[in-house]
């Protein structure tokens, strides 16, 4: 792992998404920006002392120097945005697998390299767009593009949250250099949580975004990225969107949606409620689709190779995470041992995904930024 020291928020995550299936196990890290801090950081998490690195390029080349045997297999980067392409091109170059947070990197540019040295390489890239990773975004892509409600002609997707309301970058680790545009990247709520919000739009659809028409704020006082994002959305076979990604809206929490409406019915799915799929149609009652090992008889395959529990039992964030990782660790496992993995174990966000996103984040803030408005999505 790189990143996720003492006070990080995201790195935790991982060690117990990871952890979850007894298929991954954290043999070393450089844990923290400071190397004493990373020190500590894996002494806290039982790591032998030679496992634990001052930073990122000296665990490569120590890895590396390891008995195939004994080495780590793939690197987590779970630092600030600005520091995923350095450490993601030196596992890479240096012949290591590679989970990635999101946004990828900081341009388009990254993301280009990253996508070319993961071809050359023939190496594993995930990116995690954590909600991709829930049973019920699962099963809803597969009606969605499986024809069940006719021609896809409107999705409505958004993501408010309230805790960026006030200026908490002053004395917030974790606001702090997300509003910084030298360690965020050129966007703020567009790129920590819009960028999720475009993943999953076109992940449920299958559908690809052509256009945007965007409009960016900076709605609190002296901050220099976006805090509020509005973006209307048109996609490849002519359906309608609007995007809409805020980090003050005052007394939301993590209220990711997502609406899909077809000619013949949609889809309703909401992170607060993620056990529950609501499912529409022109000419009959609204259905309730619950999560659950035991509803095998009208759940989707793939929905149901990513649930864990009878229904009833709550599943939830860290459980979409491990998705990522189980799914990840067994097509990487496949691989080692020469095989192919299934298919369904390749369903996790790939270094593509990434450089979607990024070139998603750069063309709405040109339209932003453009009279014209409508730019294209390349
Ligand atoms: P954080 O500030 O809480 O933690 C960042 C950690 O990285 C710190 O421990 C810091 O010391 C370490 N670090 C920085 N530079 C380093 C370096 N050169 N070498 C080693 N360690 C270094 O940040 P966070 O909130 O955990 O976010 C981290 C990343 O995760 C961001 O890219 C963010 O966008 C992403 N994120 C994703 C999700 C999701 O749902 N997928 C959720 C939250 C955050």
């Amino acid at each position: 792992m790189v990143g996720g020291g003492i006070g990080a928020f995201i790195g935790e995550v991982h060690r117990k998404a990871a952890a979850l299936d007894g298929q991954i196990e954290l043999v070393c890290g450089a844990f923290d920006i400071v190397p004493e801090k990373s020190k500590e950081a894996g002494k806290g998490l039982f790591l032998p002392d030679n496992r634990v690195y001052g930073t990122y390029d000296e665990m490569f080349a120590k890895e590396k120097a390891l008995p195939e045997e004994e080495r780590m297999n793939f690197v987590s980067i779970v630092t600030p945005n600005h520091v995923h392409f350095p450490v993601a091109k030196a596992a890479l170059e240096n012949g290591f697998h590679v989970v990635c947070e999101k946004p990828m990197t900081i341009n388009t540019q990254e993301a280009k390299d990253l996508v070319s040295l993961v071809e050359m390489t023939g190496l594993q890239f995930a990116l995690t767009h954590t909600y991709t990773g829930y049973p019920m975004v699962k099963q809803a892509r597969h009606m969605a593009t499986g024809g069940e409600f006719g021609k896809i002609r409107k999705i409505i997707v958004s993501y408010p949250q309230g805790w960026l309301s006030t200026r908490l970058e002053t004395d917030n680790q974790q606001a702090s250099w997300r509003t910084d545009p030298k360690k965020a990247g050129p966007a703020g709520a567009l790129g920590d949580i819009g960028s999720h919000a475009e993943n999953l739009a076109e992940y449920i659809t299958g559908l690809r975004i052509t256009e945007v028409c965007a409009d960016l704020s900076s709605l609190v006082e002296g901050r220099a990225l976006d805090d509020d994002a509005n973006v209307l959305l048109r996609f490849d076979n002519g359906a309608r969107g609007i995007l809409h990604a805020s980090q003050i809206c005052a007394g939301e929490e993590n209220a990711l949606r997502i609406f899909v409406y077809g000619e013949k019915g949609g889809i309703e799915w909401h992170q607060h409620e993620p056990n529950t799929l609501l499912v529409k149609h022109l000419d009959r009652p609204v259905e309730i689709y619950r999560t659950g090992v035991d509803h095998g008889s009208y759940l989707c395959d793939t929905a149901m190779h990513n649930t864990r529990v009878p229904s009833g039992h709550p599943e939830g964030y860290v459980e979409a995470f491990a998705n990522i990782y189980r799914n990840f660790a067994h097509a990487l496992g496949s691989r080692l041992q020469g095989e192919e993995p299934n298919p369904e174990n390749l369903d996790y966000p790939t270094v593509q995904d990434g450089l979607r996103g990024m070139s998603f984040i750069e063309t709405v803030i040109a339209s932003s930024k453009s009279d014209r408005k409508w730019t294209r999505f390349e």
